[in-house]
Order: structure tokens, then sequence, then C-alpha cells
């Protein structure tokens, strides 16, 4: 049953002139009653075969005349390396067997010419059969990439000695603003029986309770946000990357930032160099993003700058995406953003003991207009200053509890950044929309498939 031989070895030429058993699915098909020429793929990318009606006899070679696009094969043959064949090799069937079919009443409905109506985009007909449509080359590249992309952060973490460290998924409170949250009825009972919980925002919370546990520590996971406008960039349920360190200044944080999303760049290329030329992806702007350092440079030049450009931005208002779209559209690699106005942000990031009026924080925004891809920053740490902003903000204490707690005992300055995986995988593969991926994207209007 194991598989032995891959297409992407045979194309590859580690096969040539052998005996090998392909493993696959029909890519294409076309011939004559007599010679079929079928593309067979696998995860590991294409091949021609040629089965012939006099080398494999009559039932075999029927069953392979009617076997259709998306059928599974099992098909054995000689390997011949031809520089007329695509990719430079083909298999010269001897043998064959036709694994699953696929019925002439249900044809494949993902067509080539559906491909080129969305070209390279994703049309509703795409997004309604994205369980099939995860097949094709496009996907599999992209899935590659982003497998690498988590390859990546996982890695950066654990050579820094970091500890992976996982949060609840139902909480009681929110990170990011009301706004956005997931409700959940959550075993109402008699005495309440409005009994709800939410979808986690953000890890941050849980992981500042234990960072006097473990000091730097790091996840990636699914973070919830109900966003109700629809954009490139925003999905209800994304990928997370978050880390919190211990004794760590705002300066330190962007350190890690940096260095992370450097090393995933490194690493995309090093791993998935064909994939990223497949999806036409320019890979010198990819080695740039990997070796050169990212510029600092605070809230208010920003603005300055967006002003300068006749953009209408007041000092106070945080950059949405249209406002980081100008921004970073002729960056040549990632910026920082730091120090932005108290008024913008949430209770917990530490206002700057120098000025007031701003916090020790940062967003890290990516080049070609894709705008924010990590937010962080230090943590308001004392307990007197969380809880006087937490009531300057008329949040109610309550389901914060725990968190004013870890105040309570022991306090020492923190912080940490989240970063978007899905928007670092879609703008290192250049795609024009976040949902092209992830494999089952939700947004406001999707659940399904
Ligand atoms: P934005 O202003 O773009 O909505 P945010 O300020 O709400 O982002 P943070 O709360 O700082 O984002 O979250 C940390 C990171 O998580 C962001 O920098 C971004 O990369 C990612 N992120 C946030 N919301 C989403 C979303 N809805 N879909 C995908 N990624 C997201
Ligand atoms: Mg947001």
């Amino acid at each position: 049953m194991a598989k032995e031989y891959w297409i992407g070895d045979v194309q590859a030429g580690l096969h040539d002139g052998s005996e090998v058993e392909l493993k696959g699915w029909i890519k294409r098909t076309r011939g004559s009653n007599k010679i079929r020429f079928i593309v067979l793929r696998d995860s590991t990318g294409t091949i021609q075969c040629v089965a012939k009606r006099e080398d494999l006899g009559d039932e075999i070679f029927e069953s392979l005349k009617g076997a259709l696009i998306e059928a599974s094969l099992v098909l054995k043959g000689s390997v011949n390396a031809d520089e007329r064949a695509p990719g430079g090799h083909e298999l010269i069937v001897t043998d064959a067997e036709l694994v699953g079919g696929v019925r002439a009443d249900s044809p494949f409905p993902i067509t080539e010419s559906a491909m080129v109506a969305a070209d390279g985009g994703e049309t509703e007909f795409l997004l309604d059969n994205r369980h099939l449509y995860l097949r094709t080359s496009r996907m599999t590249n992209m899935l590659k990439i982003r497998s690498s992309v988590f390859g990546a952060i996982h890695s950066y973490f654990r050579d820094k000695d970091f500890t992976e460290y996982q949060a609840p998924n139902f909480v009681a409170g929110a990170v990011e603003g009301g706004s956005t949250l997931f409700e959940v009825p959550y075993f109402p009972n008699e005495a309440n029986p409005d009994r709800k919980a939410y979808l986690t925002q953000s890890w941050q919370l849980y992981a500042e309770a234990a960072m006097p546990a473990l000091e730097r520590l790091y996840t990636i996971a699914p973070s919830f946000r109900a966003e109700k406008s629809r954009t490139r960039r925003h999905l209800t349920e994304f990928w997370h990357a978050e880390m919190e360190v211990a004794w760590a200044s705002n300066a330190e944080i962007m350190a890690h930032g940096e260095g992370l999303v450097r090393h995933i760049a490194k690493t995309v290329i090093d791993e998935r160099e064909s994939e990223l030329s497949d999806i036409d992806r320019d890979i010198e702007l990819l080695a740039r993003y990997a070796d050169n350092p990212y510029p600092r440079i605070r809230y208010d030049e920003a603005v300055e700058t967006l002003q300068g450009l006749g953009i209408d931005i007041e000092w106070g208002q945080d950059l949405d995406y249209s406002k980081e779209k100008v921004l970073t559209q002729d960056f040549e690699v990632p910026h920082f953003l730091t120090h932005y106005p108290k008024v913008a942000k949430p209770f917990y990031h530490r206002v700057d003991p120098d000025d007031g009026n701003y916090v020790l924080c940062h967003d890290l925004l990516a080049p070609e207009g894709y705008g924010e891809i990590i937010g962080g920053g230090e943590r308001t740490w004392s307990e007197e200053e969380i809880l006087a902003r937490i009531d300057e903000e008329g949040v109610e204490r309550e389901p914060y509890q725990f968190y004013i707690d870890t105040r309570t005992y022991g306090g020492v300055p923190h912080g940490g950044f989240g970063l978007g995986v899905d928007r670092v995988c879609s703008w290192l593969s250049g795609a024009d929309h976040i949902r092209e991926v992830i494999p089952f994207p939700r947004d406001s209007r999707r659940v399904t498939p």
C-alpha cells in the first residue's frame, strides 16, 4: 500500500530509466482509441504518462480511457528522460489500476475555464467548491508555503528557549474591544439564563498570567474576531502567533519581531523556491525582507507623512487599512511604527513614562501596501496603573480580576506581540486576498464548506 515513488523525484531525474509505480490523480487526459496521454499529479508535481492499448490489453486500456479528471490511479512503467515531455520526463505505462473513479454524470467541477474566469483570484464558485479547489496546483503551492511559515515560527522561538504555551479559546472578557467579540451561549442555567462565553480574540491575557512561570513563552493558535467590515486582510478566524517576554522593553520586543519575520522570509526562500516561482512571486523581494534591517518610525512622523500626501487623518486616530496601504506602498522593507497615542490603544498598553500622551507599543507594517502584520509592545504592569487605566477606559473590572491579580503578586515589566500568520503568508506569497492562503477561509459571509 505504501507509496514509494514521488512524481517530483521522477521529474528531478532520480529514476531515469527505472521501473516505478506512480500513485496520483489525473490532472488532464487526452488521446485516441489506441493511445492515451495522462498527466498524473501527486502532491509533489505532475508527469505525462503514455498508455497504449497494444501494451496494456483491452480491459486495462478501456478503464484508463474512461477515467476522468481527478480519478485516482496507480500506474506502473518505466521512466524516460525526454526533453519534449512537459518537465523533461514521461512514464511509459506497462500496468495500470483505476483506484477511485469519477462518474461521467458528475465530472470534477473545477475546470480550466473556471480557473481562467477566476484569473488567479477566487470567484464565489471556487469558494463554494473550496474542498475541491484545494487540489489545484495554486493551492498546493500556497499550503506548502504556509507550512514553512508555521515551521519557521516554531523554530525561531524554540531556538531562543521560548516555551510553547496554550491558553483557553472560551474566555470571559475582551482583549481587543467589544465590537469584534463572538458570543457563545455557555450552559445557561436558572440562576444565569443569559450565561455566555466569548471566543478568544488573543492569547495575550492568559499568557501574561503564565509569564511569571515561564518568562519567555509563545503560541500559534486561532483567534476569533467578528470583523464586520470585509477587507482583503481580515478573517473572522485567523492564526495568531503570539509571544510574551518578562523583563523586556519595547525595543527588545521589536528586535524579536524583526528577527522572527526575517527568519520566516529566509525559511520560505530556502524551502519553497519552486513553489514561489510557480506562483510568480519575485524571490529578490523576499531576499530583501530576509536580509535588510527594518526601520523604526514614530506614529507622529507617519501621520505627518500621510497628511503631506493629502490623506485625511487626525492625530489620535488609529491607522486603518486605507492609510496603511498608502503609507506602505513604497516601503522597501517592513517598518515599525512606534509610540501610538494613548487614546488609540486599549488599557493594557503601557503609558510612556517620558510622555503620558503615548504608549510604548509598535505595529510592524509590511511593504507593497500589505500593512500591519504585527501589533505589540510593553504592558501596563503595576497594579496601581492597571486599575487606573481600566477605570479610565470605563472597562468592567470583574472579568479581568485574574489579570489584575497577575499585577498584585510581583508584577514586572514585560511585553509581547501578536503576528497574523495568514497575513504574513498572504504578503510573502504576494496574494491579492488573505483568503488565498488558508484552506477554508472564514469571513462574515461564509462558514461553508
Ligand atoms: P487591524 O487594525 O488590521 O484589524 P489589529 O490592530 O486589530 O489589526 P492586533 O489586535 O494587533 O490587530 O492583532 C495582532 C495581529 O493579528 C495583527 O497585526 C494582524 O497581523 C493579525 N490580525 C488581527 N486581526 C486579524 C484578522 N481579522 N484577520 C487576520 N489577521 C488579523
Ligand atoms: Mg482589528
